[in-house]
């Protein structure tokens, strides 16, 4: 009998899961993100179900940060879920091994073992979103830290004067601040364009609105800060883009290349490959379900 384990992506407003096969994802069910933790979890359950009666391992990627055993730290946009043992809660209820990990360290787990990583051994993978998220992979293991905070790159700060942008996390300065969703939308807004959504951005950077090229000109340029340091530190294979600015990518690459260039401590740092995830939407839940196979 084939084993069948099953990724959960964890979103803020959506629940999805589907069936994993190797990196494939064979077919999916998906609910909303609604209630108090305990519906939240009844959900998670409901959807596994739907796929599968008895799986036997199911991996949940959280937009937070958990601990080993799945007890979750934090989770800014889903409320109370601070301290639930999200795997131990979903274990009892579903009667098999549940492991939970960070979304964008699950997606670079995706990644490294069905996308880029196969030709790149230790590389960071950035989401973008909401959130500026990452994954460090270092000779095809991920390093989750030691309190599962590893590879939190939105907050490596790259602005320390008294009035750097306040981030969602609380301190001022991080990268987050100036190439999350939010601080793209106020930074078109402040030159006088109008959206709301960063997609419609890109749009109109694409009929080539030069308030717009300019936001994304300045969002390369502060993850080529971001990335100079993560280079100087790691000197790694590759540096991999997902989440759904990631399509956007050529409107990025040219200043954040120029960035890291003048500012990596060694020509070669800044010579890096920027890669587009291989695997795009499916890297979470793929890389959710092999969470209890490594
Ligand atoms: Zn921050």
């Amino acid at each position: 009998v084939p084993r069948t384990t099953i990724g959960v992506d964890f979103g803020g407003t959506r629940i999805k899961a589907g069936v994993v096969d190797g990196g494939e994802v064979e077919k999916t069910e998906s609910t909303d993100t609604y209630g108090a933790p305990a519906d939240v979890l009844d959900a998670i359950a409901m959807v596994v179900r739907r796929l599968e009666t008895k799986p036997d391992a199911v991996g949940v990627a959280i937009p937070g940060e958990c601990d080993a055993a799945g007890r979750c730290y934090r989770l800014p946009n889903v409320p109370g879920f601070e301290g639930v043992p999200i795997a131990a809660e979903l274990g009892r209820r579903l009667g098999c091994k549940v492991g939970v990990e960070n979304d964008a360290t699950t997606a670079a787990l995706g990644e490294s073992l069905y996308g880029h990583g196969r030709t790149y051994p230790s590389f960071a993978m950035v989401t973008l979103g909401t959130g500026v998220g990452g994954g460090i992979v270092i000779d095809r293991h991920v390093r989750r830290g030691a309190h599962g905070f590893g590879g939190e790159i939105g907050h490596v700060a790259i602005d320390r004067s008294p009035n750097a942008p306040r981030c969602p996390c609380g301190l001022h300065g991080c990268v987050e601040a100036f190439a999350g969703t939010n601080a793209l939308l106020g930074r078109f807004q402040a030159l006088g364009g109008h959206c709301a959504d960063v997609l419609d951005i890109a749009e109109a950077a694409g009929r080539g609105d030069t308030r717009a090229l300019q936001v994304f000109d300045e969002m390369g340029d502060a993850l080529g800060w971001m990335l100079t340091n993560v280079q100087n530190v790691l000197d790694l294979d590759a540096i991999v883009f997902s989440g759904g600015i990631a399509a956007s990518f050529s409107l990025i690459e040219p200043s954040l290349r120029r960035t890291l260039r003048s500012r990596a401590h060694a020509n070669p740092l800044g010579e890096i490959p920027l890669l587009v995830s291989a695997l795009g939407e499916r890297a979470g839940i793929v890389g959710a379900a092999n969470l209890c196979a490594t």
